[in-house]
C-alpha cells in the first residue's frame, strides 16, 4: 500500500505496486511517479518526486543491474561466480565495489561471531531455497560442507584488489547484504542528482530520503511474517532512515509438512530456529542494516541484542513465534495488529 496524498504515507512492499505495471504512468512534468523492475532476485521499486524527466530512474536502475551483474552467485560471469570457481585455486581480481562489500561482509561476520557469514554458499546451494528445486539435505551432506563455511578462510588483498577463498568447495553468497548495498547506492545517486525526496524499496530493503509529500515523517509498515504481503504488524516512522527485515516468510518451502526458510545457521547448516519470525533493523546505512538483520535473526534475541548494544543509531524489532514483539528502547514503533503484543 503506498499512498502519496495522505498525511500518513505508509510504505510497504513492492508486490502491490507490481500489479500497477512496470512504470508509474506520467505526471504533469512527464516523469514517472515510480518505477518497478525485477533485479537482485526481487522486486525493486523506486519512487522519485520533483524530477523533470526519467534520467535518475535510468541511472538508479542501471546501477542496480550493474551490482547484480557483479555480485550475483547465479550469473556465471559475475565477480562472485569467478571467485567461487577459483576457490582453493587462485585469488581473483574484482571490481572495487565487490571488494569493498566483501570486506564489509567480513567485518559483520566477525562482529556477529560468524552468525552472519558470506561463505554460507555451500549451505544455500544444498537447500536450494531460492531455486526451483528446494530439498532437505541429509546430515551427511551438511557435515561435508560445514567445514567450508568460515569467513576466516576469505583472503583479501587490499592492494591487488583480489579475493581468495582458500579451500576448494567454498563459495560466497552475498544474498544477505547485496540488496542493502544496492539500496545505499540508489540513495547515493538520488542525492547526487539533488532530488529532495525519494523512496527506495528493494524487496523489503526500504530507504526513505528527505521529507515526504505531506511534510510529515515517512511511515514504514512492518510486514506481518504470518500474514499476506502488505499486512503489517505495526509501523515505524522517521526521516532519512533505512528499514530492513529478515524473516521466515520471505522465501521458504514445505516438505513433508515441515516449513524450511532461507536464513541458515552457519553452525548447523539448517534454517536458524531461535524462536523468531522476523528481525528488523532501522538505521542509516542499508547495507549494515541488511547484514545486521540477518545476523540477529541467526543469533536470536539475547545474543542479537548483546551484539547491537554498543552500536550507535541502530534500532531493532524482534517478532517472536508467540506473536510477541520486542523493540529496542527509544525507537518509534506503533503496533497496529493487536493479535501481536509488545513485550519489554
Ligand atoms: P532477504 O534476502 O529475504 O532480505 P536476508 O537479508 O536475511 O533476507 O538474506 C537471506 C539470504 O542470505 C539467503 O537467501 C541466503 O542467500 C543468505 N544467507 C542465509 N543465511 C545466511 C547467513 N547466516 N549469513 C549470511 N548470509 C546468509
Ligand atoms: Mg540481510
Amino acid at each position: 500500500m503506498i499512498s502519496l496524498t495522505k498525511a500518513a504515507t505508509v510504505v510497504c512492499c513492492a508486490a502491490v505496486l507490481m500489479s500497477c505495471s512496470g512504470s508509474g504512468g506520467k505526471s504533469a512534468s512527464g516523469a514517472e511517479p515510480y518505477r518497478v523492475e525485477f533485479a537482485l532476485n526481487t522486486i525493486c521499486v523506486i519512487m522519485l518526486y520533483d524530477q523533470a524527466d526519467n534520467d535518475v530512474y535510468d541511472a538508479v536502475f542501471a546501477r542496480i543491474h550493474e551490482i547484480e551483474q557483479r555480485m550475483s552467485a547465479f550469473l556465471p560471469d559475475s565477480d562472485i561466480s569467478r571467485i567461487n570457481a577459483a576457490a582453493g585455486i587462485a585469488p581473483v581480481q574484482v571490481y572495487d565495489d565487490v571488494f569493498n562489500i566483501i570486506q564489509r561482509a567480513v567485518k559483520f561476520a566477525e562482529l556477529s561471531g560468524g552468525a552472519f557469514d558470506p561463505t554460507v554458499g555451500p549451505i544455500t546451494a544444498l537447500w536450494g531455497v531460492t531455486g526451483d528445486n528446494p530439498r532437505v539435505p541429509s546430515q551427511q551432506e551438511l557435515d561435508a560442507v560445514l567445514p567450508l563455511v568460515n569467513w576466516r578462510y576469505i583472503e583479501l588483498d587490499e592492494h591487488a584488489r583480489t579475493v581468495f577463498l582458500s579451500r576448494r568447495g567454498m563459495s560466497l553468497d552475498l544474498g544477505a547484504i547485496a540488496k542493502g548495498y544496492a539500496a545505499d547506492e540508489a540513495a547515493h545517486i538520488i542525492r547526487e542528482a539533488g532530488l529532495a525526496r525519494a523512496l527506495i524499496d528493494l524487496g523489503g530493503n526500504v530507504i526513505t530520503h528527505g521529507v515526504n509529500l505531506a511534510g510529515v515523517p515517512w511511515r514504514v509498515g512492518l510486514q506481518n511474517p504470518l500474514g499476506e504481503r502488505g499486512e503489517f504488524v505495526g509501523i515505524t516512522s522517521g526521516w532519512d532512515m533505512t528499514v530492513v527485515t529478515s524473516g521466515v516468510n520471505e522465501r521458504y518451502f514445505i516438505e513433508e509438512g515441515e516449513r524450511y526458510h532461507h536464513i541458515f545457521s552457519p553452525f548447523t547448516g539448517r534454517p536458524a530456529t531461535t524462536g523468531l519470525l522476523s528481525t528488523t533493523i532501522v538505521t542509516d546505512a542499508s547495507m549494515d542494516a541488511d547484514a545486521l538483520s540477518t545476523a540477529i535473526f541467526v543469533l536470536g534475541y539475547e545474543k542479537g541484542s548483546e551484539m547491537l548494544a554498543p552500536l550507535e543509531d541502530v534500532s531493532a524489532i524482534f517478532v517472536f513465534e508467540d506473536k510477541s514483539v520486542s523493540i529496542t528502547p527509544g525507537m518509534s514503533f506503533q503496533l497496529t495488529d493487536t493479535s501481536f503484543h509488545l513485550v519489554d
